[in-house]
């Protein structure tokens, strides 16, 4: 094994560094075994119920009227994720649009969305105008408040109380933590969240933002009240496979206006062909439970070797994880740099390339990006970036087997060694 590493550049001073910190992870490493075997068989289930076939497989091209394939991954969607329908489509290119779909079908001219757990996830400013753009929510007249949490990271209860007017229709809630420094939301504290919210105003729609959060956990937030979850198939759920798309499941009517939406009123779900994808999305949902286990491990992996080496890691080495995130923070842009190329150094795809720092387009400094990934822009693949300014901290995700994102983070420690970043371990 030693040899193998060393083939591909580990020194054996890294690989023995690695090997002792794996060692203390294994009792960790079981339960999140058992969460993966738990989803897998929630997955097998809800195919059998549905008796996905390999009709379901075939393409259709057109109108995609009668598509049996698109039909049941929907049907399979509800049932795993608790909801009583869903749109899961090649046609919803990413998360964001997915979450534009979702908003925008749900609200009315008039209407206000709230935020209770803070500012959302970047992209969404401008789909609800909290940053001017065109055909923002803003613009047809929808307003948005916001209820940032306390400086402890627990919900601003009075605060969201007070917020909560005759207006409010929707409310939006950010599982992960996505690039932000605050906690990321267990799906329990989902749970009381809605519940404290449907307490005051029983009709309000809320919507989770699931991006990053899927399978962590054995629970999902439709088994906790919320009548939207919403994300990216090039994330968790698409298990590496699903080339493009997003989903959005939820209640009957929730999703009847967000089917009106992505295609036309009247339309719905009754058109938008498949286009050969199927196979991909259903494969995807089936291998997502153990790729987002391998995400896991390699993040809480990421998380012990560098908090070891006196770095500042979110999550810590310790705390429990409700996403696949992890950002490990360098305080010098050659440790940022380093870190990526590592990432980088260990893809199969691209490996020989290096990524350099750049001006990113809506980015107020520099930009650093590793990727070697089969699908562009993959962010359940091995991959890290980090804005080029203080603390010049590293996000990384991803991860489709654990074996190569323990290779990735063995690599980025051995380009900080080389580079004399890091030495006493
Ligand atoms: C990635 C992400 C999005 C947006 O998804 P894209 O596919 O990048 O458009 C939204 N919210 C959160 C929390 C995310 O992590």
């Amino acid at each position: 094994m030693k040899e193998m590493y060393e083939n591909l550049g580990i020194s054996e001073k890294v690989y023995s560094f690695g090997s002792e910190i794996e060692k203390t992870l294994q009792q960790r490493f079981k339960a999140l075994d058992e969460v993966a075997e738990y989803n897998q068989l929630k997955v097998i289930a809800a195919m059998q119920k549905h008796r996905v076939s390999a009709e379901c497989f075939q393409t259709t091209t057109g109108y995609g009227y009668n598509d049996l394939g698109r039909d049941t991954l929907e049907e399979v969607y509800a049932t795993c994720f608790h909801g009583e329908a869903a749109l899961v489509r090649p046609q919803i290119t990413c998360g964001t649009h997915a979450l534009a779909v979702a908003l925008s079908s749900n609200v009315r001219p008039g209407d206000e969305i709230l935020s209770p757990v803070g500012k959302p996830y970047d992209t969404l400013e401008e789909v609800i105008g909290i940053r001017p753009s065109k055909g923002s929510l803003a613009e047809y007249g929808v307003s948005y408040r916001q209820v940032d949490l306390l400086a402890d990271g627990s919900f601003d209860f009075d605060g969201i109380k007070n917020a909560i007017n005759e207006r409010t229709k929707l409310v939006t809630i950010q599982r992960s933590k996505g690039y932000d420094s605050r906690p990321t939301l267990s799906v329990e504290r989902i749970g009381e969240l809605i519940s404290f919210i449907k307490g005051i105003k029983p009709d309000v729609i809320c919507m989770v933002d699931n991006c990053y959060g899927e399978f962590v956990e054995t629970r999902e937030p439709l088994e906790v009240g919320a009548d939207m979850m919403v994300g990216s198939l090039i994330k968790n759920l698409g298990g590496g496979l699903a080339p493009i798309g997003g989903y959005i499941v939820g209640t009957k009517d929730c999703i009847e206006n967000a089917a009106y939406r992505l295609t036309s009123p009247g339309l719905g779900k009754e058109v938008g062909a498949s286009l050969g994808m199927m196979q991909a999305f259903y494969q995807g949902l089936f291998m997502a439970p153990t790729v987002v286990n391998s995400a896991l491990k390699t993040a809480i992996f990421a998380a012990n070797v560098y908090e070891k080496l006196g770095f500042s890691v979110i999550p810590n080495a310790t705390e429990s994880r409700h996403d696949i995130i992890q950002a490990i923070t360098f305080h010098s842009p050659e440790g940022l740099i380093k870190f990526c190329e590592g990432i980088q150094a260990a893809a199969p795809v691209d490996s020989y390339v290096t990524p350099e720092p750049w001006d990113m387009p809506g980015y107020d400094s520099e930009v650093i990006m590793a990727a070697g990934a089969f699908v562009q822009g993959s962010s359940i693949e091995l991959s890290a970036d980090g804005p080029l300014r203080e603390p010049y901290t590293a996000f990384f995700q991803g991860g489709l087997t654990w074996y190569h994102g323990k290779l990735g983070i063995l690599k980025s420690l051995q380009k900080l060694c080389d580079s004399n970043l890091v030495k006493d371990f």
